[in-house]
């Protein structure tokens, strides 16, 4: 079915069965530590019985400065545990490469123990730290670094390396006129500005010989005013190709960058276009990422020659059989990574770092502590709840061979994810629930709609698995029950309408999400519009609509996780969204609220007032009334509405699910 995926490569020597590959992510599991070495290993070898043609490792740094929670090539230690994983992955068929990385300005100095180094000292906007600049020697050591840990990959036996290039790391801040104002041999124009890049190939080439595999993630488009330039940026490709790399790995945008490049708001495919433009130029595969997450997208950019090779990460996350679901056609059983970063980038980004998993498939990163078995005895399971954590609980309790049913008292699954399906932008959640249903059914779930059972029926069970989630909880505001006054499930399922002036009490997740979903609201689809642009018709004014925000504090987005909160706020500045700060709620009238401010009250006027002031659990009182043989598991928003989130209660569910 997607013929063009299932064609077989060639990197450089290295034969490769078909087009799918793993790309690189760090898992948070690289220490000197049986524990995680195991997981670590148990991870990789999923992936390759899962079809991977070539697994990329996180990267692993060729010098102590090059980043801190990795594995570092000059020491024995770290080599020995790296060699773990190419035997890992090979004992049961697959390949895998490892990316030799060196973050340069983006190291935190606390993490490396000692100052970051950078073509030159300019501050980072990531670290807010200050690198020192690279001398000479420290170029030398660098290349030489660089070459000596090839030839280490090489000898413990990885099929192939990827050198790190992109994203804004050490090279790509050698090429960057924003981040390398050096006067030397490696600063200046662009052929001294790449020669950094360009002496590290020649001398890992050298270093491994002519038929040892050597990709290069270079960065196609840095999203950076005033980087390198498109011109450049194949100059550079070109010279890579002619310094012996086998295959080109186009990545998007720096860390610093203001563009959203992994986000649920990018388009599936919709930076492919920048690989297709740099494989115009060069006569070596090229291979990319970014929101590669289905097949049908993927498929046709490599039929239509934008790419040779897909190389997603976390697509590999969300489903450790992607390329084998795919090569087999099964579209309907492959859960679909949505792009919410809550589990991965998110664990990888802000401190205390945590392990990476995933939100839709919680078992990410947990293989080898739990593993896939089935249960010794068969038991009745009830599962009270279809929304996210419910659907996780019957589909593992199911899987583990447990006779399971599941009890939603709407007349769709879903739950939240549903409404969150609503925000523009994030109708991914919809291939989550699709998953959900393809897999309950194959599993043979009961499932019984728009029910709510009753403690006789459950008292038929051995185990009641309790996902009933959460209720919005009222502010305890004086008018709260006026008639303008609504919840954001009854705006977001559409069963009130929007008005035109309105005012949304509470700024965390949920809040910014009606914001985003109102302000989106106020005018037509962009695609809509753009067919009435290219029709010479004329595109009707938005709807007025005013939406205020009133916030407790100024922590705008809370819960929101770090990866993706700068994207929504940004994207409430552009639809307009007035947020008000710091204010103490005192009331909501026919006018509006009352709220007080700076030591002053004012009414702010609404003919609408949506509440988005937190959830409370589900009532779980009636689990206390079922006889004590039924075991009762309650999980997610029910147990604890305190910071839920779909992750916690994902994961929770699972857990469950496996202790049965
Ligand atoms: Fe994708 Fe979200 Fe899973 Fe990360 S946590 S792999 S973004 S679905």
């Amino acid at each position: 079915r997607y013929a063009a995926l299932a064609q077989p490569g060639k990197i450089g020597s290295l034969e490769l069965p078909h087009r799918i590959l793993m790309g690189s992510m760090h898992m948070g599991l690289e220490h000197d530590d049986d524990e995680q070495m195991a997981r670590l290993c148990e991870f990789y070898r999923e992936r390759a019985l899962g079809g991977a043609a070539l697994i990329i490792t996180g990267g692993a740094c060729m010098l102590p400065e090059g980043g801190g929670h990795m594995f570092v090539l000059t020491n024995p230690r770290h080599v020995a545990r790296l060699a773990e994983l190419p035997k890992a992955v090979h004992e049961v068929g697959g390949r895998i490469a490892l990316q030799l990385y060196h973050a340069g300005r983006y190291a935190f100095s606390e993490e490396i123990g000692q100052q970051a180094v950078a073509p030159s000292p300019l501050p980072s906007r990531l670290t807010r730290e200050t690198p020192r600049e690279m001398t000479l020697e420290d170029i030398r050591r660098t290349i030489e670094g660089y070459a000596n840990a090839a030839r280490t990959a090489k000898e413990i036996g990885f099929d192939a390396i990827e050198i790190m290039g992109s994203e804004g790391y050490l090279l790509n801040q050698f090429l960057s006129p924003l981040t390398n104002h050096r006067t030397d041999e490696y600063g200046g124009d662009f052929a001294r500005r790449m020669r950094l890049p360009i002496e590290v190939v020649e001398a890992v080439r050298q270093a491994v010989g002519p038929a040892y595999p050597i990709i290069f993630r270079m960065s196609g488009l840095d999203c950076m005013p005033g980087s390198t330039t498109p011109e450049e940026t194949i100059q550079f490709a070109q010279a890579l190709e002619k310094a012996g790399v086998d295959a080109l790995n186009v990545g998007i945008g720096w860390h610093e960058s203001a563009v959203p490049t992994v986000q649920q708001v990018v388009p599936r495919g919709g930076f492919a276009a920048v690989a297709a433009f740099v494989r115009q130029h060069v006569t070596i595969p090229v291979l990319a990422a970014n929101r590669l997450n289905v097949p049908e997208v993927a498929n046709e950019l490599v039929a239509d020659g934008f790419l040779d090779f897909i190389a997603p990460a976390r697509p590999w996350l969300a489903d450790a059989e992607f390329a084998k679901k795919i090569l087999e056609g099964d579209r309907d059983g492959l859960n679909v990574c949505i792009a919410c970063n809550q589990s991965c980038l998110d664990h990888t980004l802000v401190k205390p770092y945590r392990v990476v998993s995933c939100l839709v498939n919680p078992r990410a990163g947990y293989e080898a502590l739990v593993p896939r078995r089935k249960a010794s005895v068969k038991r009745r399971v009830a599962v009270v709840g279809g929304g996210p954590a419910g659907l996780e609980a019957a589909r593992a309790a199911a899987e583990r061979g447990h006779e399971v049913t599941l009890f939603e008292r709407d007349k769709e699954l879903g739950g939240q994810f549903r409404l969150a399906s609503r925000i523009p932008g994030k109708d991914e959640f919809l291939e989550t629930i699709r998953y959900y249903e393809v897999m309950l059914e194959r599993l043979g779930v009961a499932v019984t709609m728009q029910t709510e059972p009753s403690l006789d029926q459950l008292a038929e069970f051995d185990d009641v698995i309790v996902a009933a989630g959460v209720k919005p909880r009222a502010p305890g505001l004086p008018g709260e029950d006026l008639p303008h006054v609504v919840s954001y499930q009854d705006l977001l399922m559409g069963r009130v309408q929007p008005k035109k002036r309105i005012v949304i009490l509470g700024a965390g997740g949920i809040g910014c999400d009606v914001a985003v979903f109102l302000g989106t609201r106020r005018r037509m689809a962009p695609e809509a519009e753009a067919y009435f642009r290219e029709q010479g018709l004329p595109v009707p004014e938005p709807i007025e609509r005013s939406i205020t925000m009133l916030a407790r504090s100024d922590r705008i987005g809370r819960g929101i996780g770090r990866s993706t909160k700068w994207v929504v706020r940004q994207e409430m500045q552009r639809l307009g969204v007035h947020v008000v700060p710091n204010v103490v709620m005192r009331e909501i009238t026919p006018e509006g609220v009352r709220i007080e401010r700076d030591g002053r009250e004012e009414l702010v006027p609404a003919d609408q007032v949506v509440l988005c002031t937190g959830q409370e659990s589900q009532d779980v009182g009636w689990t206390a009334k079922l006889p004590d043989r039924v075991r009762v598991h309650i999980v997610g928003g029910a147990k604890d509405s305190r910071d839920i989130n779909a992750a916690r209660a994902i994961r929770e569910a699972w857990m469950a699910a496996n202790e049965i």
